[in-house]
């Protein structure tokens, strides 16, 4: 999953990005809204956090321009301005969420995993899949009713395909979620992973959970 934070102030920025790069969510940071603008434009984002205050403009003018252009991320303003007209304005705009500053990062961090939730469709808190059951919000992972440990990159590559069963993801997708877009493509460790979550989560003798699609990439089945 993909996060572009748009925040002016290199600490509160740094700050977010890495909360969010600890959950295992690949996040862009970038300064201005011009460059806000670029990155929407050069790649598909699963998220937008905004900050609204911007050196090159306000962020509420983005976040109109963005809508009006049919950009449909969901969009989590982040701003010291908490008055209610505000709040009430931005979501008029098409935001989707208000967190006002001074905020709990855990607080962000939870309301950013609910507005990825909201965009896939998935309103439960739990997904399972054959037997694999996993919390959300707890993060807990079982298989038939043991539990199943995963590193936080696992975690967020089972989630990516328990949100799209049976779509064949390929590997530039899962790299860009999962990873950072920058990740190189040339390594195997993509395929390395996948063959941990299968080590983890296949039981032998059992049919496969993650198909490999030559040529394409993996899918649930
Ligand atoms: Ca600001």
């Amino acid at each position: 999953m993909k996060i572009l934070i748009v925040e002016d102030e290199g600490r509160m920025g740094s700050f977010v990005e890495k909360a969010l790069t600890e959950q295992s969510y690949s996040a862009k940071l970038v300064s201005t809204a011009a460059k806000a603008s670029d990155a929407l434009a050069d790649e598909p984002f699963d998220a937008i956090v905004l900050d609204l205050g911007l050196p090159d403009g306000d962020g509420l003018d983005l976040l109109r321009d963005w809508r009006k252009s049919g950009f449909n991320e969901p969009v989590l303003i982040l701003s010291a301005r908490d008055a209610v007209e505000d709040r009430i304005r931005g979501l008029n705009l098409g935001a989707d969420d208000y967190l006002p500053k001074p905020f709990s990062i855990d607080e962000l961090v939870a309301r950013v995993r609910s507005l990825l939730r909201r965009q896939a469709g998935v309103k439960a808190t739990v997904l399972s899949h054959r037997g694999i059951r996993v919390d959300l919000l707890s993060r807990a992972i079982t298989r038939e009713g043991q539990p199943v440990s995963l590193t936080s990159r696992e975690f967020a590559l089972l989630e990516l395909f328990l949100l799209n069963p049976s779509r064949v993801l390929t590997r530039t997708s899962i790299a860009e979620k999962v990873w950072h877009a920058s990740y190189d493509l040339e390594t195997n460790l993509i395929d390395v992973y996948i063959r941990r979550l299968r080590k983890k989560l296949e039981h032998p003798g059992e049919p496969q959970l993650i198909r490999t699609v030559r040529g394409s990439g993996y899918q649930l089945v």
